[in-house]
């Protein structure tokens, strides 16, 4: 929610603490510093199937620490590094971290789950984003399809070249889900085309799931959808046992929502996976 305020300067909204705001600039420099001072952190989500009820990946979100200003969500974070350019930057740092994080298990001898990072639009149509996702495996030598990239129907500002560096991808092994699924327009489309592995339906269906009819419907279409185009689909912004039990009876794979875990730091995301097992 962050607000245009003149042309250099941006409001951040604060709930707690009324308003605050970044200079342009000031944001660009406390961003590079964030980085370089470990001020984001990853919080990890649980992604849970409907029918194990076993954890089967997380997905990875920022978190900015701000020394003054608190947590600061992503929504605060995205669409003004876009703006400015630095979404590569924040790209970055959030595969090497997720890379590193799988890397830092392997060597503690603990199961590996799959991870999803979110890029954005401007990491992913960037001409360097699959020589990083490589580099980033290669260091930190995990197997690729412990990597999965969310995209959205964003990237499709270029759909000739989103499909092209899908493909790449493909071939390094990652795994590639596409987000908000019928948040946005012409989603058969690019279903139709995108070599993806995996939607993800938009929570906003999933929140009237059980008192309006025609999100059960579209819901169910879409579940079927994905099983004929033989894709796996999770159900986001689950937060109800009822909901849960819904998208199962659907044939619903997999799902992720407040109901069987938030976004959580590292220490927490560890405890539920590993239980007390800490080196
Ligand atoms: P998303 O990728 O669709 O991520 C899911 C968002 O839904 C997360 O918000 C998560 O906290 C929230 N959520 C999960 N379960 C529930 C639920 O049961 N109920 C409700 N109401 N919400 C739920 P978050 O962490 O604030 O992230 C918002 C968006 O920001 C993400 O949406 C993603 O598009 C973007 N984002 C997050 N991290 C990154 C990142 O590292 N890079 C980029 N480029 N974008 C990111
Ligand atoms: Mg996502
Ligand atoms: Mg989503
Ligand atoms: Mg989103």
């Amino acid at each position: 929610r962050a607000k245009e305020k003149g042309k250099n300067n941006y409001v951040l909204y604060d709930s707690e603490i009324g308003h605050r705001y970044f200079e342009k600039l000031t944001f660009e420099q406390d961003l590079r510093h964030a980085i370089q001072l470990n001020h984001l952190e990853l919080y990890y989500q649980p992604q849970v199937s409907l029918c194990s009820q076993m954890i089967i990946g997380l997905e990875a979100l920022v978190r900015w620490n701000h020394p003054k200003l608190g947590l600061i969500l992503p929504g605060d974070i995205i669409p003004l590094a876009e703006e400015m350019g630095m979404a590569t930057l924040l790209g970055d740092f959030v595969l090497q971290q997720a890379c590193q994080q799988l890397s830092s298990w392997k060597a503690r001898g603990l199961p590996l789950v799959k991870i999803a990072v979110n890029l954005s639009p401007q990491d992913f149509l960037s001409h360097s984003i699959v020589e990083k996702v490589h580099q980033a495996l290669t260091q930190s030598n995990i197997e690729p399809h412990y990597l999965e990239i969310e995209i959205t129907e964003s990237m499709a500002m270029d759909v000739k070249h989103a499909i092209s560096v899908m493909e790449e991808l493909n071939q390094l092994g990652v795994q590639i889900a596409m987000d908000d699924f019928g948040k946005g327009y012409s989603s058969l489309n690019y279903l139709k085309n995108f070599p993806i592995h995996r939607l993800k339906i938009d929570r906003s269906f999933i929140h009237e799931l059980m008192v309006d009819q025609n999100d059960a419907k579209i819901i169910n279409a879409i579940i079927h959808l994905a099983h004929i185009l033989n894709l796996e689909v999770i159900a986001e912004g689950v937060e109800t046992k009822e909901q849960a039990a819904f998208l199962y009876d659907l044939k619903c794979n997999e799902a992720q929502g407040y109901y069987f875990g938030k976004p959580m730091p590292l220490y927490d995301i560890e405890e539920l996976l590993f239980g007390n097992k800490r080196i």
